[in-house]
């Protein structure tokens, strides 16, 4: 299903986080109102009950990179 992803990467040597922009996760579920694979001649009100009519919720992604973060790295504060 088409869900929002979410990512905020942790910069585990000096321990900052940055938020990425939130991104688009398409499905190709011809069930699904948002996929490309809906059929065009799929409407309400047959579509309300065949198929899914919201996103889900945003899936969250923590990922924890083993380096300093950019910002850091800027700044000159290499250790
Ligand atoms: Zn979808
Ligand atoms: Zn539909
Ligand atoms: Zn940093």
């Amino acid at each position: 299903m088409c869900h929002w992803r979410r990512v905020q990467n942790t910069y585990k040597v000096c321990g900052h986080a940055y938020d990425l922009p939130d991104e688009m996760i398409q499905c190709d579920n011809r069930y699904c109102k948002f996929s490309s694979t809906h059929p065009s001649t799929c409407v309400p009100p047959g579509c309300m009950n065949s198929c899914w009519q919201y996103r889900q919720f945003p899936q969250q992604y923590n990922p924890r990179i083993d380096a300093i973060c950019p910002r850091c790295i800027q700044a000159g504060r290499i250790p």
